[in-house]
């Protein structure tokens, strides 16, 4: 007996209860067990941060992680999943400030390092067990318990050997460069950072007018998008080649000579006469008056007319104003022409005090201002709304600031073509991504800009000497222990506030310092291939020997291009180690149904929890899985996901309920179970050709990753076993030739039993449930993956079947446009074709209702037809009569169902027909026997009763019968 099916299935429920049980029997555990002597397949986890709920997103990705860990490991690979935490950074140091009640680093400086770190460390984990949570329920199987945490100890010690070993390679370095700087933040963002964070904004631009020294009333025209650069001008750029003219405008009563680019002319409003020509390289040395004077020039000569390669006439007035310290170009420029190099605007992005009307002032709040000031002086020649795309912090949403720091560097420039090497080497899903999106951005790829000026974070383990400048980068705590000559504790917290108190010695004999700075904590994230083993302290030989490094598979959203996927490429480039994965299906986002992005300001955020409580996660899986491709934008319906429900899961479900429940009414144990190679009948051989072929193709379509494509070849299989095999069976498991009847369970059986190992990895919970009832076995997770017996598989017989569902469809079709109920039998149609078995005709008689089937032999036919118009639709009486007596089986079938009556239990059976002379009463007797057969009703009797279990009026073609039924206690 198989354990009885609940009439309504609740899936969260049971999934809640094998959750339990998968905890209890500790089933993980046991499935890597029992392949831990085998064949490694690599895996791993991109740390999330832990500070924030997780969401829909997360879910997606998690999904797509334990789909290929679970099938290789039933493909019996040991597949290690050490689950990670990303720890440090920003998200976690604006967590503290919150708790903290301040805003700035001043504020941070003022209540002690210390206790902001404190303050950090606690709320690294503040969602932990809201991820653990819904990491556990979604059966997304990861060790938790030994997961890395990227501010460990062990960790930080693995990052410090890396950074020593670019260190060594010469590739660490120290610039002033112009960085894109987050001024809230006090620290520089990464151009991978940067690229998150775009967002189209429309600026008020200028078109400002620099007096020409010593010839009155002439400007030179320039332009900027970013007036707060302004105070810092010390400069003019021309291009050498271009065209330039000087013009007389006429404006009020007066007369003033503009310079511009010939191709900017249109920039000019007022009448003008072209006074004088010349090249760009002609302004060269022309010297102005400066706007402002509050840049000290400490001896450099400043305020004068250079020329620069980055200057265009594409926009603005083909003059670029030059402010060294705002503009990557301006500082390139500025080291050429020796500029002075001054900051007007200090790190928190407001004005220096010498900067005296704006001093204090935050710089894109000042703007205003600056124009009006420009415009009482008349130097604003005019005014225009620029819409372009500016960058803002990822973090703070904070404006970006150029802004020249003093920052290191990995000068990944240099090893730029190793890693396009090393990318050839990575199976990207979808492929577009290789060359397109990540491709791109490794040849463009810049020096990574790897300091924060913040807390929370990885210490730079660079120390500096005070008084010589020398250097020394230091890769771990005990050649640390030796050049301080202080004995560490072995708890030592190697954070700051700490590791900064910690001295050298300079060969000068001066004290060095550690550099204040911590890592950027992308550089955390790529170095977990080796510090997730406390490499090369620990684990040396398993990282060496390929037992955990590369992986054969990551998968994340498509936002981590930039993000951990390159930083992941780029650290194990730096170590000469080759890709550090090999396969990485790259996910697209999850948007709301509108198509928009999900935020919370929007409110339109999908709660994963509601949507697992509600569907269970099985539900949501699959419709992760098979909604569209990986890479594509998923717009999250709840509507398509009832629609899995419904098409797909219950499908499945009311098929396994169906052979559960006849299988206990025909007491069919499966203790002498049929050969499924000796099968005889044409339908069951059938079914078992195609779930070979579908095991076969599954595999086929994991093993490259296409896991929607073997969910949607899993879901046409379901369809057909539903729609077709069971269909067509129904008779078989209800009521037929007991040797038949055993073939038909035990094919189905079978099927069963490897669809639920097949979908193990897709829908977990389902399967799992299936497949312990049908087997009694300990878990389907330890079972193998199904692999397809090829002798199994009869291609010819597949393409006959599908032949016979094209010609039932296109009979059905016919039926329905001539409005006749499929109930009625009708007496003939005809096909053509070559050789076809009686089964396969029997088959389309019976799903097509018709008596007879005329088969037109045409032997250059390979395949059979359906003669259109053939279906003869002239109804005899006895054909009318017998469409009757259908109509009656089903009404009442109908009613056995309302009555909650089991497929077993015996009825008697009462009904009504006031016409004597109706033909339906004439039905109800000569149809007597069939009736009671197909009903399994022991009393059929005319006349009205009061004691029924339920009462009907129903309507046979036209008449109304009125009839009632009533199951009998003990037969
Ligand atoms: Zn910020
Ligand atoms: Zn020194």
């Amino acid at each position: 007996m198989f354990k009885p099916i609940e009439p309504k299935q609740n899936f969260p429920e049971m999934e809640e209860k094998t959750l339990k049980f998968w905890e209890r029997e500790k089933i993980f555990e046991k499935s890597l067990k029992k392949t831990e002597s085998q064949r490694p397949f690599v895996f791993y986890e991109g740390p999330p941060f832990a500070n924030g709920k997780p969401g829909i997103h997360h879910i997606l990705a998690r999904a797509f992680k334990d789909i290929i860990a679970r099938y290789k490991t039933m493909r019996g690979f040991y597949v290690e999943r050490k689950a990670g935490w990303d720890t440090h950074g920003l998200p976690t140091e604006i967590e503290a400030e919150k708790r903290l009640g301040i805003k700035t680093k001043k504020d941070i400086e003022r209540i002690g390092i210390e206790k902001f770190i404190k303050t950090c460390q606690r709320s690294v984990f503040l969602y932990k067990d809201e991820w653990e949570k819904i990491t556990k329920r979604m059966g997304y199987w990861v060790d938790l318990e030994n997961a890395y945490m990227t501010c460990s100890q062990d960790y930080i010690e693995s990052v410090w050997w890396i950074l020593k070993q670019i260190w060594e390679r010469k590739l660490l370095y120290q610039d002033y460069k112009v960085v894109p700087y987050c001024p809230r933040c006090g620290t520089s963002l990464s151009s991978h950072e940067v690229a998150q964070g775009y967002k189209r904004v429309s600026e008020t631009s200028v078109y400002v007018k620099f007096k020409v020294k010593s010839q009155s009333n002439t400007y030179i025209l320039s332009w900027t998008t970013t007036p707060w650069t302004l105070p810092g001008n010390v400069a003019l750029a021309t291009g050498k080649n271009f065209d330039y003219v000087k013009i007389k405008v006429k404006s009020n009563k007066s007369e003033e000579y503009l310079i511009l680019a010939k191709d900017r002319l249109k920039v000019v409003e007022n009448d003008y006469k072209i006074v004088k020509r010349f090249k760009g390289k002609d302004l060269v040395g022309l010297e102005y008056e400066p706007l402002y004077s509050y840049v000290p020039l400490k001896g450099k000569k400043a305020y004068f007319v250079t020329e620069a390669d980055f200057v265009s006439t594409e926009e603005g007035t083909g003059i670029v104003h030059i402010a060294p310290m705002y503009g990557e170009d301006d500082y390139n420029l500025g080291e050429r022409v020796d500029l002075p190099k001054i900051h007007t605007v200090d790190e928190q992005g407001k004005f220096k005090k010498e900067v005296k009307p704006w001093a204090g002032e935050f710089v894109k709040d000042a703007e205003k201002d600056i124009i009006k000031n420009l415009e009482k002086r008349k130097l604003l020649y005019s005014t225009e709304l620029y819409s372009h795309d500016y960058p803002f912090c990822w973090r703070c949403g904070a404006p970006l600031l150029y802004y020249a720091k003093l920052s290191w560097f990995i000068k990944v420039t240099a090893v730029r073509d190793q890693l396009i090497k090393n990318n050839e080497k990575i199976n990207w899903v979808p492929s577009y991504i290789k060359e397109g999106r990540f491709g791109e951005w490794l040849r463009e790829v810049k020096d990574w800009a790897i300091s924060r000026e913040r807390y929370w974070g990885t210490p730079i383990p660079i120390w500096k000497c005070e008084k010589c400048n020398n250097i020394k980068v230091i890769e771990n705590l005990k050649e640390l222990e030796e050049e301080s000559k202080k004995k560490l504790s072995k708890n030592f917290d190697p954070h700051r506030p700490y590791i900064d108190k910690i001295k050298l010695k300079c060969e000068c004999g001066s004290e060095m310092h550690r550099i204040p700075e911590v890592l950027d904590c992308w550089f955390d994230s790529g170095s977990m291939p080796f510090a997730e083993w406390h490499y090369p302290f620990e684990n040396k030989d398993r990282v060496d020997s390929g037992k955990v490094y590369p992986a054969d598979f990551i998968s994340e959203a498509i936002d981590q291009t930039r993000g951990w996927f390159y930083t992941l490429l780029a650290i194990s480039t730096l170590l000469k180690r080759g890709p550090s994965f090999l396969n990485v299906i790259c996910l697209g986002l999850i948007l709301d149904e509108k198509g928009q992005k999900m935020s919370k300001s929007k409110g339109n955020v999908v709660d994963p929890w509601n949507i697992i409580n509600k569907y269970g996660i099985d539900s949501l899986r699959w419709y992760l899985y098979t909604v569209n491709q990986p890479g594509e934008y998923k717009r999250f319906r709840e509507k398509d996901l009832q629609k899995v429900l419904r098409k797909f899961l219950l499908t499945l479900w009311n098929t396994y309920s169906f052979f559960v429940t006849y299988a206990n009414a025909n007491s069919w144990k499966g203790d002498i179970k049929y050969q499924i190679s000796d099968l005889e009948n044409i339908l069951d051989k059938w079914i078992i050709s195609e779930l070979n072929l579908l095991m076969e193709n599954v595999i086929e379509k994991l093993e490259i990753l296409d896991v929607t494509g073997a969910g949607r070849d899993i879901e046409i299989f379901i369809d057909s076993l539903s729609n077709w095999y069971v269909r067509r069976s129904r008779e078989k498991f209800r009521i037929g030739v007991k040797r038949d009847q055993n073939a038909a369970f035990s094919t189905l059986h079978y099927v069963l039993i490897n669809l639920a190992k097949l979908l193990a990895p897709f829908i977990p919970f389902v399967s799992e449930e299936i497949y312990q009832n049908l087997t009694g076995e300990e878990s389907v997770h330890l079972a193998d993956y199904p692999k397809s017996d090829k002798k199994l598989i009869d291609e010819e017989l597949n393409e006959k079947m599908v032949r016979v569902r094209q010609i039932v469809t296109e009979v059905l079709a016919e039926r329905a446009a001539r409005g006749i109920k499929v109930r009625q039998p009708l007496s003939k149609l005809k096909i053509r074709g070559g050789k076809i078995e009686n089964e396969l005709i029997k088959l389309i008689k019976d799903e097509t209702n018709v008596k007879e089937i005329e088969l037109e032999i045409d032997s250059k036919l390979n395949k059979t037809e359906y003669i259109k118009d053939s279906l003869d639709t002239q109804l005899t009486k006895e054909l009318e009569i017998e469409g009757m007596v259908r109509e009656i089986i089903r009404r009442v079938q109908e009613m056995r169902k309302k009555a909650k009556y089991s497929v077993k239990d015996v009825i008697n059976m009462n009904y009504e027909v006031k016409d004597s002379q109706s033909k339906v009463r004439k039905v109800f007797d000569d149809y007597s026997k069939d009736l009671k057969r197909d009903l399994l009703v022991k009393n059929l009797v005319r006349g009205k009763s009061k004691d029924v279990d339920v009462e009907q009026e129903i309507d046979i073609n036209g008449e109304k019968v009125w009839v009632g039924v009533k199951k009998i206690e003990k037969y």
